[in-house]
């Protein structure tokens, strides 16, 4: 078995700013996401929860929780891209 990468990236938006959310034996570390707001391990450890959350926030309009942190030429559909596939 391959070893598992710590997840780094959101599990609902995809944003990833290198800090481990989902530590060793899938274990949380409650990191408040950035840009959609989601807390690992609130909520994030069932996929049908995880779409809903990512449904709620992409219908209102994809708002980051930090703007100043947005970066200039954000990209949704290319941050969507870095979601884990399992979660997708
Ligand atoms: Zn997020």
């Amino acid at each position: 078995m391959p070893e598992k990468k710590p997840e780094t990236a959101c599990r609902v938006c995809g944003y990833d700013d290198g800090e481990i959310l989902w530590g060793d034996h899938g274990f949380p570390l409650y990191v408040i996401c950035s840009c959609c707001h989601n807390e690992s391990g609130i909520g994030d450890d069932n996929l049908t929860q995880v779409r809903e959350l990512r449904g709620h926030w992409v219908g209102q309009g994809a708002p980051w929780a930090e703007p100043c942190r947005r970066p200039e030429n954000w990209d949704l559909l290319r941050q969507i891209q870095n979601i884990p596939e399992e979660w997708r």
